[in-house]
């Protein structure tokens, strides 16, 4: 059967307010889509393109439960949504993507043994829960290797390389339970699949991007990535494998490493991220389709639009103060300025980005 599509003016909920939120605002809007951003912090950058907003907390059931009933479908820009808040949203109204996707993005442990049973080759891992484990996670992992918490870690929070015994050792007492041993994957370049999923099950998966990062943060993506094209449709079919596996309904991010060796490449997924990601946001001027608007669509149960890229593009996060050059941006006619409205620069702060076609 297919599935059911919201008519434009259904209300859209949304999940946290930060960029991501305010770019698929924008996108609802020309769809004729209503947003109403749910998020405890009043200067959410959503809040002013978005018709309505709820300024509570993540565990406030109450506010939770009046926001889901006022909404069609709920979808988020951030993978750690309390569980408890999935389900009191998802009792009264669609949740897309769903409460699977949560669970398994939210913990490197639970996401690394899922994608291994889906077949993705992922690095060598193993739980740490104190110093106890250590000496059998060496076992599995060799060293060098990255020690991890499982939940809550981005743009390199809450990881350390390690070298040596001792320095896990001090590593794991730095950072408590609930940690994550991953071999050192000795990779040549870091992509990324977007994929998007409808509710009917179509998929379609992007130009895969090629990202480079500065102090843990993403500075650049470029389209279409320096692999092989084998290796490219590889790693569209794991994203899609991926998405399937999940029963998935949005738009999917899915980060991989190219390894390089025998004068082949091979894939190892890193993690995925179960949202619009910021690998994808070369698509607003890249490709007929934005993945904000195919996440849209997605989740309101239209048919999901072209992901073709339109010409080679290169996507720039303007980071911190960077954001200060708007102006010499603006000079060049060909690149197309996104900022996301935040009253205060920091440095690491996601201020804005760029697209040059
Ligand atoms: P993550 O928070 O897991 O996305 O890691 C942030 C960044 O750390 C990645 O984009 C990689 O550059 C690096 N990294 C994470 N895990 C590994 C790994 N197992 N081997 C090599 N580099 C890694």
């Amino acid at each position: 059967m297919a599935p059911e599509m919201l008519p434009p003016g259904s209300v859209i909920g949304m999940l946290g307010g930060g960029q991501l939120g305010r770019m698929m605002a924008l996108s609802a809007a020309r769809l004729g889509l209503t947003v109403h951003v749910y998020c405890p912090d009043p200067e959410s950058p959503a809040f002013e393109v978005a018709k309505a907003h709820t300024i509570a907390a993540y565990d406030d059931e109450a506010a939770l439960a009046a926001f889901a009933g006022r909404c069609d479908v709920v979808t988020y820009e951030f993978e750690n949504v309390p569980a408890r808040a999935a389900e009191v949203i998802a009792e009264r109204t669609l949740l897309r993507p769903g409460a699977l996707a949560l669970a398994t993005s939210q913990d490197r442990l639970v996401e690394k043994t899922f994608l291994r049973t889906a077949g993705a080759e992922v690095a060598a891992f193993a739980p740490i829960d104190g110093a106890a484990d250590i000496d059998a996670a060496i076992a599995v992992t060799g060293l060098p290797a990255i020690v991890k918490t499982r939940r809550f870690g981005y743009d390199g929070k809450g990881q350390r390389k390690v070298d040596s015994r001792a320095a896990l050792v001090a590593a794991v007492a730095e950072l408590g339970a609930d940690l994550i041993l991953e071999a050192l994957v000795p990779f040549a370049v870091e992509v990324s699949a977007i994929v998007v999923r409808g509710a009917d099950g179509a998929a379609a998966v992007y130009d895969i991007g090629e990202n480079s990062h500065a102090n843990h943060i993403l500075k650049e993506t470029r389209v279409p990535a320096r692999i092989g094209t084998d290796t490219a449709a590889a790693a569209a079919a794991l994203g899609r494998r991926i998405a399937d596996a999940l029963d998935y309904v949005g738009v999917l991010g899915v980060e991989l490493f190219v390894v390089r060796d025998g004068g082949g490449e091979r894939l190892i997924v890193n993690e995925i991220a179960p949202r619009v990601h910021n690998s994808g946001h070369w698509t607003e001027d890249g490709a007929v389709t934005s993945q904000f608007e195919n996440h849209l669509r997605a989740i309101a149960g239209w048919p999901i639009g072209s992901v073709e890229m339109l010409a080679p593009t290169v996507m720039e996060n303007l980071i911190g103060a960077e954001a200060d050059a708007w102006a010499r941006i603006t000079a060049d006619p060909r690149a197309r300025l996104h900022l996301y409205g935040k009253a205060e620069s920091r440095p690491g702060r996601k201020m804005g980005h760029v697209n040059r076609i």
